[in-house]
């Protein structure tokens, strides 16, 4: 399957769908059990293009901050409407810089739509051929594809994962569910732009744990991707606010341990 044909595939987009998508994210399969005492972002970038790992990181290094990578394998090395996809060497010069490698199928399957048996052996899969390519890294971070995901498929990945990632918008307090975080889209469009930069002003002043995700960083973005311009607003407003800029583990490590100080 090529990357133009997994970015092509539209989800169930029916009413049934959405009250199913509704109920899923109040069933709560593990929740973040303390509160952020500081604000913590992570920009993130999902498939993951090439661009996001050049332009993308560039924008990131210019402030130390550290992202994460949500690698498709299957998508790996191919070119789609989003531009290249990511290979090898993406993988090593990423770590190398202190950015976070993820987890995010090896098919980009909807995990709605598939069976738990399934969606675990598509992840295996992700996982085996990314050690194939070189990164050995444990991998401790997952995204669901299209966001898409069922409330009984979300306790199986709880053994697997540190946290998961949606694409549902929102912050992540105490009681968020650690198997399905919220995350705000920054897309090719000038009101995801105003959304996210609205919800890291309002993180500014209550501590909490935001997402952002997007896929390419081109001036001429895919309708999932973005500018260099708008990543870099977002990246240096979170800067600005003295939010901490890491990536999902580090995120984690840091609201569990602060608590416990
Ligand atoms: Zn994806």
């Amino acid at each position: 399957m090529t990357a133009t044909a997994l970015s092509d595939y539209v989800p169930d987009r029916s009413l049934g769908a959405k009250i199913r998508r509704r109920l899923t994210r109040w069933q709560t399969a593990k929740p973040l059990s303390v509160a952020p005492r500081e604000t913590y972002i992570c920009f993130t970038f999902d498939d993951f293009p090439k661009s996001a790992a050049e332009t993308g990181a560039e924008i990131l290094d210019e402030v130390d901050a550290k992202g994460c990578y949500y690698a498709c394998t299957g998508m790996a090395g191919t070119n789609g409407t989003m531009g290249k996809l990511f290979d090898e060497r993406d993988l090593t010069a990423l770590t190398g810089a202190g950015h976070e490698i993820a987890a995010h199928t090896q098919s980009h399957l909807d995990c709605a739509r598939a069976s738990t048996e399934d969606v675990l052996a598509d992840i295996e899969a992700n996982l085996a051929r990314l050690k194939e390519m070189g990164h050995t890294a444990p991998v401790t971070q997952f995204a669901w594809p299209y966001g898409e995901t069922r409330a009984a498929l979300k306790p199986a990945l709880i053994d697997r994962f540190a946290a998961v990632r949606g694409i549902l918008p929102g912050t992540n307090g105490k009681g968020a569910d650690l198997m399905q975080l919220s995350a705000y889209e920054l897309d090719q469009t000038e009101a995801s732009v105003e959304r996210a930069a609205a919800a890291i002003q309002a993180a500014a002043l209550n501590p909490t744990w935001l997402f952002v995700f997007t896929h390419d960083v081109s001036e001429i973005p895919s309708p999932w991707g973005t500018t260099p311009a708008h990543l870099r607003r977002l990246v240096r407003l979170a800067r600005d606010t003295g939010a901490k800029l890491v990536t999902p583990s580090q995120a984690v490590q840091a609201i569990y341990t602060k608590d416990e100080a």
